[in-house]
């Protein structure tokens, strides 16, 4: 603990005075974060650092292997990060950030000898399971273990986008055009973030000069007034 403690030191004594003003602001005008982030809480994948953003520029969820369980009638801590982020904070973008060298990924890949133990995580990753059967059967059998364990950190960032629209919050501020949902996959050894296209259905790398590609885009209402009218009328 020694390095955290001496870590709050050095904040409260040599980063804190000057960033007071800020702080005092985001207590004042309360929190207006751009986008929710929900990561893996793998040490070395961190949010803020990786956008450069700031105290109040995040609403950050992160659970091992950045997994969106499905709604259900259950309460959680993800489905309420998500709907306050959503309803509450009115945020505009959600990102599901996967990453390289993944230790969720690796235990799914084998799931029966992890439930032994670590019966919780494996519990908890039932809800990756897509991501695994996808890419058990739909990739190519002679993937080395590398490749296969990268396909499944990228699918799962995929299977979790789904399971995002599964919750009425998000399903309702798409349907009114006013979300954007975002896949990354950040590669650790590279420092790179790939961005999953919707449109193309692939990943391709963040930065420079290109739009940045989303996974599902707000857009304009789905049921245009008129033809409510008609559905409402049948
Ligand atoms: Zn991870």
């Amino acid at each position: 603990m020694d390095s955290i403690i001496q870590g709050i030191s050095t904040f409260q004594g040599q980063v804190f005075p000057g960033q007071r003003r800020m702080y005092e602001r985001l207590v004042r005008d309360g929190q207006r974060p751009n986008a929710l982030i929900i990561a893996c809480a793998d040490s070395r994948v961190s949010p803020e650092h990786i956008t450069q953003a700031g105290p109040g520029e995040l609403f950050v969820c992160r659970n091992a292997g950045n997994i969106v369980p499905p709604f259900s009638q259950q309460n959680g801590g993800v489905s309420s990060a998500i709907e306050y982020a959503v309803v509450a904070l009115g945020v505009r973008d959600v990102v599901v950030c996967g990453h390289s060298d993944c230790g969720a990924m690796k235990g799914l890949m084998g799931l029966e000898a992890l439930a032994q133990k670590m019966p919780n995580v494996a519990a908890w990753l039932r809800h990756a399971h897509a991501a695994e059967r996808i890419v058990c059967e739909a990739y190519p059998e002679d993937m080395d273990p590398a490749q296969r364990h990268r396909a499944l950190a990228l699918e799962n960032v995929v299977v979790q986008l789904s399971n995002l629209r599964t919750h009425p919050s998000v399903a309702a501020a798409l349907a009114k055009g006013e979300l954007n949902l975002h896949g990354w996959f950040f590669e650790i050894e590279t420092g790179q973030i790939l961005a999953y296209d919707g449109e193309a259905g692939r990943f391709v790398p963040l930065g420079g000069e290109a739009d940045l590609p989303v996974a599902e885009a707000r857009d304009a209402p789905r049921v245009a007034a008129p033809e409510y009218a008609r559905m409402a009328a049948e």
